[in-house]
């Protein structure tokens, strides 16, 4: 990925909850594909300190925008999360990554598994033509702690009505009862077979490609669930069935 930083401005601004925020920032930044990441930075203590994004806007739509936690104590994020719009961040000049649709061979379903601000990843793919291209069903899961971290409700709902059947979204809320959602984590919905019960589709190799974005260990425990039943790590020279970015 190129070291090379353009300038950017922040244009807007969301609190979700606290500590959960989005911020839209413009930047003259080079096309991207969907799925991909930049990374944003701020020069703290005279030192530049650049962490990767990814892009939640599809790549037909700006302004640039971007989903983070900000961490306490970490690095870039209390900084990032203290920004207003007209404040100034760099931003890398090109976009990096391979957690795209790019070489995911058609099938019957698509899922689409996050923790955390993972989603906003998935938010940028659903809103291209692709995904309703090759795909019948497209189902989002979204894995959280609390009710209120379960962010861009109007984005989804939008989906829901433009996709209808075809797109089916799962909240799982782990550490509070939430109407609607499945309760635990995603690994545990799954090895119960709740999360399949509620979309009416196994996961099975035949006829689904599954992507996992957010946190380590749960990709690492739905990726032995998936090899489990004979799928692969997807590679543009090697298709599989799932695919993975890993943000901690
Ligand atoms: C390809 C890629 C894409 C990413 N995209 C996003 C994104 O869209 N949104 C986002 O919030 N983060 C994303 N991250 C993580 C992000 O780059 C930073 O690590 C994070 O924002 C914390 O930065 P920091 O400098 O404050 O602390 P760091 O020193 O980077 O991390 C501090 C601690 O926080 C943990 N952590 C990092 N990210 C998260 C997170 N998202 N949720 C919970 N714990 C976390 C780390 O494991 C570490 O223990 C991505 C990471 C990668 C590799």
């Amino acid at each position: 990925m190129a070291s090379e930083w353009v300038k950017g401005t922040v244009v807007g601004k969301h609190t979700w909850a606290e500590g959960l925020y989005s911020i839209q920032v413009e930047a003259p930044v080079a096309d991207f594909r969907a799925g991909q990441f930049v990374k944003i930075a701020l020069d703290i203590a005279g030192e530049r300190v650049g962490r990767p994004y990814s892009l939640v806007n599809p790549p037909s739509e700006r302004p640039l925008e971007f989903l983070f936690n900000e961490m306490p104590g970490g690095p870039l994020t209390p900084s990032l999360s203290v920004l207003n719009p007209g404040d100034a961040v760099w931003v890398s000049a090109q976009a990096g990554g391979i957690f795209t649709l790019e070489a995911v061979a058609p099938a019957a379903n698509l899922w689409l598994l996050a923790t955390g601000t993972g989603i906003g990843v998935y938010l940028s793919i659903l809103r291209t033509p692709d995904p309703w291209e090759r795909f019948e069903r497209v189902i989002l899961v979204h894995g959280v702690r609390s009710g209120a971290d379960l962010v861009y409700g109007e984005t989804i709902a939008a989906l829901a009505a433009r996709w209808g059947e075809r797109f089916t979204f799962v909240p799982v809320v782990s550490r509070e009862f939430c109407p609607q959602a499945l309760g635990g984590r995603i690994t545990d919905a799954l090895t119960g077979g709740e999360l399949e019960a509620r979309v009416g589709a196994r996961i099975e190799s035949a006829f689904s490609h599954v992507m996992l974005c957010g946190n380590a260990s749960m990709i690492k425990d739905v990726k032995q669930i998936l090899e489990a039943r004979g799928m692969v790590r997807h590679r543009r020279n090697a298709p599989g069935q799932y695919s993975t970015e890993h943000y901690h």
